[in-house]
């Protein structure tokens, strides 16, 4: 089987973890810092605080921006549920904005609609997360215009899109947003096997999500509110977690980010060659911004609905392990069971019936690209 996406390990790879391995440090030694130092540095960004998910690196994030009850948090339905859950594991209300057809991000446009209505009904949202969709940026210009008037934050869901780029900047730099998070699961751009980062410009928003990832607890003298009682001292501020990455992990991502231009400069060849050998069928590729750069973790097609099942069925018989990038979040039963109904977000579900995913990764290989494409041409003949 030919999967929809995997992960590519080097030798360099494999050498710098059994470097950890064979060292005092398993977990919270100096590889961490090291990696967050290079993720900043790499995407421009001032501060950078690893955790164990990209779905721990939302809840953080959330957290830090203080959402709790009473709050709303919005965001796509054309995302993992995770982009949505961070709201409710901090007690506040999730709601969502519907997709651009074309872009299959959310609609600026909708974002702008919706704002205007909720407030009205006094129901503005607190934080905002548009999610990079396949690698292309939102249309973060809009949504920042938007968060200025109407006084939202807004987190960047960048698991797909590390190493991408909006108005020549590497995604990740928060010009337009509070924070970003990324993803390091096996199937994103790279990866630590189980891991997400933080990124942000705000010193506080760090220091607050390195306290939360290690259970609310400071060993800063100067945050504490007794003097220490000795050397060995510590004090638990607030109720935190054990979100920490391992060293073990760290190392894999810092060899990996080496490798991270080459990982795109191949995705993107593949998307080209997607692109064109499409050109005369009747499919719609994802839309590219004219300020964007994908960093293409996904390549989807729409495609006519009248052929979308046969043509998903055909392509897994074939041994491509065609994907579906996303179930609306609106319409998983535990979505539902909130008052959510089927229809709320008409474009994100037209999107559903017609979505694919083909096979991207940096190791695809032309001969296997070949395969998938003609399966693709020969069922529009
Ligand atoms: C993968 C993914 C996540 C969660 O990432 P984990 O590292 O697996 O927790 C969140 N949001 C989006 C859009 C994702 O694709």
């Amino acid at each position: 089987m030919i999967p929809y996406g995997r992960q590519s390990l080097s030798q360099e790879d494999i050498e710098g973890v059994v470097e950890v391995l064979r060292s005092d440090w398993l977990t919270q030694g100096p590889v961490a810092p090291k990696f967050e130092h290079a993720i900043a540095k790499k995407v421009g960004a001032q501060y950078a605080v690893s955790v164990n998910s990209a779905t721990s690196a939302l809840h953080l994030a959330c957290l830090s921006l203080n959402l709790g009850p009473g709050d709303w948090l919005w965001t796509t339905p054309n995302s993992f549920v995770a982009s949505a859950n961070c709201g409710l594991y901090c007690g506040a209300n999730v709601d969502f904005v519907d997709i651009d057809p074309d872009t299959f991000n959310m609609s600026a446009d909708a974002l702008s609609v919706k704002l205007a209505d909720a407030e009205r009904l006094d129901l503005l949202p607190k934080i905002v997360v548009p999610v990079h969709f396949a690698g292309q940026s939102c249309d973060m210009r809009s949504i920042h215009k938007l968060s200025q008037h109407y006084g939202f934050k807004i987190i960047e869901d960048a698991s797909h899109a590390i190493g991408g780029q909006y108005q020549s900047k590497y995604i990740g730099n928060c010009e337009y947003s509070d924070m970003t998070i990324f993803s390091f699961h096996p199937v994103k751009i790279i990866t630590t096997g189980e891991g997400g980062m933080v990124v942000t410009n705000n010193a506080e928003y760090a220091d607050h999500m390195r306290r939360l990832r290690s259970h609310g607890i400071t060993r800063n003298s100067a945050e504490m509110s007794h003097i220490p009682d000795g050397p060995w001292y510590y004090e638990q501020l607030e109720l935190g977690f054990n979100y920490r990455m391992t060293d073990i992990q760290a190392a894999l991502g810092l060899s990996q980010l080496s490798s991270l231009d080459n990982f795109i400069k191949h995705r993107k060849a593949k998307a080209l060659c997607y692109e064109q050998a499409f050109a005369s069928i009747p499919i719609r590729p994802q839309k590219a911004l004219v300020d964007a750069v994908s960093a293409w973790h996904l390549y989807v097609i729409r495609v006519p609905v009248s052929q979308h099942l046969s043509l998903f069925e055909h392509l897994r018989t074939q041994g491509i392990g065609v994907n579906l990038h996303y179930i609306p979040i609106h319409l998983q039963p535990y979505y539902q069971q909130k008052g959510f109904k089927k229809g709320q977000f008409p474009q994100a579900e037209a999107y559903y019936h017609e979505a694919i995913s083909l096979p991207m990764y940096a190791t695809l290989s032309d001969e296997q690209q070949s395969l998938v494409i003609n399966h693709v041409v020969t069922a529009f003949l």
